[in-house]
Order: C-alpha cells, then structure tokens, then sequence
C-alpha cells in the first residue's frame, strides 16, 4: 500500500459515498439523526482537497495527516472514531511497514482496535464495527493462511456484507439508536453501511491493480 493507493482509493471512496447519498441518507434518517452522509462527504472531500499536500509523502505520514485532519472536520460521534482509526494505522504502518498483505492487516486491526477502545463497543452493538470487526479478523487470518490476493479480497467483501446486514436485527447500544431501543429493529446502521461500501470500493480498487 503505497501513497499513489491512498489517494486512489480516497477518490474511490469519494464517488461511491456520493452515488449512495440517497440510501446512506435515510438510513441516519430512520435511526439516527440524518447527518451521516454529510459527515462521510466531508470527511471525503477533505481528504480528497489534501491529494497535493499529501502526494510526495510516504504512506505512514499521508494517514496520520489524514486522521489528524479527520479529526477537526468530520462531526458527530463519527469523525472522532474515524480519524483515530488513520492515526492507529499510521503508527502501524511506520513500525512494521505496508508493502504485503500481512502488514496491511495488521495496521487494519491497529485501526478497528483503535475504534472500538474509542467507541467503547464491540461486535453486536449495531455500529460501524460489526463490519470493520469482522472483516478485520478474516483479514488476518486469511493472511496468516497464505490463501491467494484475489480470494482474500472477494471474502473480504462478503463479509462486510454479511456485517452490515446483520444490523438489521440488533438492538443499538452505543450511539444515538440505542435511544430507540426495539425501534432500531429492521434497519440497517448507517456506518456499517458507509464501511461496507468503503470495504467493497478499496477491494474492487486492489483487485483491479492487481
Ligand atoms: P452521530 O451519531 O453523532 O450523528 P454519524 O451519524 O456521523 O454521527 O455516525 C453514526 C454512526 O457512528 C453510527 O451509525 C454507528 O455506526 C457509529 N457509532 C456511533 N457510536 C459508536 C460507538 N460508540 N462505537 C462505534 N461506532 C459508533
Ligand atoms: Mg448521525
């Protein structure tokens, strides 16, 4: 993961938030408090107005200013957990480095672990992280097992998937739908949607550069 890959999969990102305004919208709509893809999209455009700033740069410095940015940009509960989890990742990947696929697994889980002491949340909570935990795990192990780039990147989508729509059922308690108690029931969270389609559009990416 090179600093060209950041910056290519930030405008991936970028046109995938913005071609899912309206179902990202109402679903922050029906449980939230309909800011989510605001947030997102600002997150988005900040990291995308630092492309020239941030080109010349290795990897482990364009997350840090990344999440650090991040930081004061995006709001809501949201912006917090996710510039923590650039400058989780950051600091993993100046110790241990990002050029394999191990590496890069384990500054994800350096970044998902970030969000989760952040967020004080875990795996069944309705949160971002019913994506990001699963998809972190199978990351790592699928690594570990030495199984093919191209196998690990289309498991990797399945399992966000499968993440995301397991929200569906759950009860929140962290954040603002764990107000609505079983009035959360059968609807999705919207950050586990905006993960699933950040997951799916930097897999696509990888898959293609292959
Ligand atoms: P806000 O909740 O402040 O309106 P957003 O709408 O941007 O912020 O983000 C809401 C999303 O943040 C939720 O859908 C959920 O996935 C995630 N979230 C909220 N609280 C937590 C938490 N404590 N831990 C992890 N993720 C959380
Ligand atoms: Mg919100």
């Amino acid at each position: 993961m090179d600093t060209a890959f950041i910056l290519e999969a930030a405008q991936a990102v970028n046109q995938a938030i913005l071609s899912h305004e309206a179902d990202i919208e109402s679903l922050d709509r029906e449980i939230g408090d309909g800011d989510h893809f605001i947030n997102i999209k600002r997150g988005c455009a900040t990291i995308l107005d630092m492309q020239g700033e941030l080109a010349p740069l290795p990897p482990d410095v364009v997350l840090q200013k990344i999440g650090m940015k991040l930081l004061s940009t995006i709001g809501g509960a949201s912006g917090p957990l996710i510039g923590s989890f650039f400058i989780a990742m950051a600091k993993s990947v100046k110790e241990h480095g990002a050029d394999q696929l191990p590496q890069i697994a384990t500054a994800f889980a350096a970044g998902v672990d970030a969000i989760r002491q952040r967020g004080k949340a875990d795996v069944g909570e309705k949160t971002m992280l019913d994506v990001l935990i699963p998809v972190s795990q199978t990351f790592t192990r699928l690594t570990a097992e030495h199984v093919a780039r191209g196998e690990i990147l289309a498991t990797l989508q399945g399992v966000a998937e499968q993440g995301m729509l397991s929200t569906r059922d759950m009860i929140a308690t962290k954040g603002r739908a764990a107000f609505l108690g079983e009035r959360a029931i059968g609807h999705i969270d919207p950050g586990a949607r905006t993960s699933q389609l950040v997951i799916h559009t930097i897999c696509d990416l990888a898959t293609r550069r292959n």
